[in-house]
């Protein structure tokens, strides 16, 4: 069959690779001159770094549906963080997460006394919250709604208390705040406040001890290199600064794709892996369904630091916690608004993978979770929010950076969203209850034959390994169907 993936995202990439094993013939457009979407770099010719993903999670996920797409584990060098982060609290606590359960209990327990047992009971339910969820919720299309709300799924979330907000569940274990923070900001890396994402996104958090956090040496975004390569191997025809601007239908089937320049080029399958709500415009007005106002995920405000000087001595990722975190998530995700002492994440390669910098230099990533929100006047605030969580980290945990600074680019919402994220949200949409499982966009187009999405935006989620698991799923159901 002819195929064509509209996007050269993670999510476009792997499909294509995925069909093409199964002897399709396909064709990418990248409306962008570069291939990975957010997986990407960003340079000033001196200075290289992660763009947007830095933290590798789920290895065995990642590595089994390479191995599918026919990239063997061996062109990966991925090295393990342990420990897997630093947590500096603003009263000047530092907490360290291990990868091992047994080690973490022990340093929650001499920080936290009586705490080391809650921890160890909250590994072992979230163990079962992530066996049963992988396979039910991560492992399954939902085209059908009622597949989503089967009896068993329906049984298993009451019985789990999964449908809890992830903030409430984790507080069953932890009522001290640092450590309720410790398990539940994990729902920011995929855009979404603990105060209302299903407790089900705890995964995340357990996820990091069960099956640790992990470097891709030479960074996140060169995955897409080797990506590439296997691509032209297989004689996948990709066209770079290519914006596909409509789907063509006929008779409630896609038939091809038009281009920017008015070409038109049939196809049996179209496969957008742009932003789901972005996709009806792209429809004949007769087959456009009613207009649905989708919620963003937060943004980011991302600051790329090159330093001439090297700092060793930290964790390769570290989270610098707000004075109120309840506050901070309010104001990103309720209020909209800009908060005086925001989080701030912090990527530092080099203390993984010395080449990440010139010899003595270091790069770093600082990322701030901020509203996606358009009135914000971006280009004026920006810089005075980076400088404040520079001075802030310097005292904390990397003395002397600021005298050292190099070379200083921010990218902020405004960006994101010129770059084609919906609403400047970083993650697709948001991962809230009535965005998430069944009820989120879908892999299968729920009313044109032979058009199909995947990507951040659709089921099932954002984050490396989740997008190819969709693209996974997707391939499956093509190669299954015959188209
Ligand atoms: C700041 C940041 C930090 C992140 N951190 C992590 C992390 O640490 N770990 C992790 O696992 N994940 C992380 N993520 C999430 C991860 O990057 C995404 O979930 C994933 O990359 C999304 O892939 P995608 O397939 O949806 O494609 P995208 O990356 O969205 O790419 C889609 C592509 O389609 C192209 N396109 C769109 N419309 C058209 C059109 N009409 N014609 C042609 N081309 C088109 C776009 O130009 C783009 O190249 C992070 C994301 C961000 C932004």
């Amino acid at each position: 069959m002819k195929v064509s993936v509209v996007g050269a995202g993670i999510g476009g990439m792997i499909t294509a690779l995925l069909l093409e094993t199964n002897g399709h013939d396909v064709t990418i457009y990248e409306k962008e001159q570069k291939l990975g979407g957010r997986l990407t770099f960003e340079t000033n010719g001196k200075y290289k770094i992660d763009q947007g993903p830095t933290i590798v999670l789920l290895p065995d996920v990642l590595l089994s549906i390479l191995g599918d797409a026919g990239i063997p584990k061996e062109k990966l060098h991925l090295i393990p963080c342990d420990p897997l982060y630093d947590m500096y609290f603003y009263s000047g606590i530092k907490l360290t997460k291990w990868r091992d359960i047994d080690k973490q209990a022990e340093e929650i327990e001499k920080n936290f006394p009586g705490y080391g047992e809650r921890f160890l009971q909250y590994t072992e339910d979230m163990k079962q919250v992530y066996t049963f969820g992988f396979d039910a919720f991560l492992s399954k299309s939902f085209h059908k709604l009622k597949e989503f709300l089967s009896y068993e799924n329906i049984r298993f979330i009451t019985k789990s208390r999964s449908y809890l907000d992830l903030d409430k569940y984790v507080k069953k274990y932890f009522d001290h705040t640092l450590l309720k923070e410790m398990y539940s900001l994990q729902s920011l890396y995929i855009g979404g406040s603990p105060y209302s994402v299903p407790a089900l996104y705890g995964l995340i958090g357990y996820a990091e001890h069960a099956f640790g956090i992990w470097y891709l040496k030479g960074g996140y975004a060169s995955l897409i290199d080797i990506i590439e390569e296997v691509c032209i191997d297989r004689g996948i025809t990709i066209h770079q600064s290519t914006k596909v601007t409509n789907m063509l239908i006929e008779n409630k089937q896609v038939v091809g794709v038009e281009l920017e320049n008015g070409d038109q080029v049939n196809y049996d399958v179209v496969i957008f892996n742009g932003e789901y709500p972005y996709l009806n415009k792209m429809l004949p007005k007769s087959s456009r369904k009613k207009e649905k106002k989708y919620k963003p995920s937060s943004g980011c405000l991302l600051a790329y630091v090159g330093v001439k000087k090297r700092f060793y001595h930290t964790t390769t990722h570290q989270f610098f916690m707000p004075d109120d975190f309840s506050k901070h998530m309010e104001d990103v995700f309720v209020k909209k608004k800009l908060t005086e002492n925001p989080s701030c994440y912090v990527f530092n390669p080099i203390t993984i993978d010395h080449e990440a910098a010139p010899e003595n230099e270091s790069v770093l990533y600082l990322l701030i979770p901020v509203p996606a929100n358009d009135d914000i006047a971006w280009d004026e605030v920006k810089e005075q929010i980076v400088l404040k969580q520079l001075e802030r980290i310097e005292k904390q945990a990397f003395p002397g950076l600021m005298d050292a600074i190099d070379w200083l680019s921010i990218r902020s919402p405004k960006d994101a969203k010129e770059s084609g994220l919906y609403g400047g949200g970083s993650f697709g949409i948001a991962p809230h209850l009535s965005q998430s499982g069944g009820f989120r966009p879908q892999l299968i187009h729920p009313s044109i034959q032979g058009l199909y999405a995947v990507g951040a935006s659709v089921h099932p989620g954002g984050g490396i390994p989740i997008v190819m698991q969709g693209a996974k799923l997707l391939a499956e159901y093509i190669n299954q169907k015959g188209s």
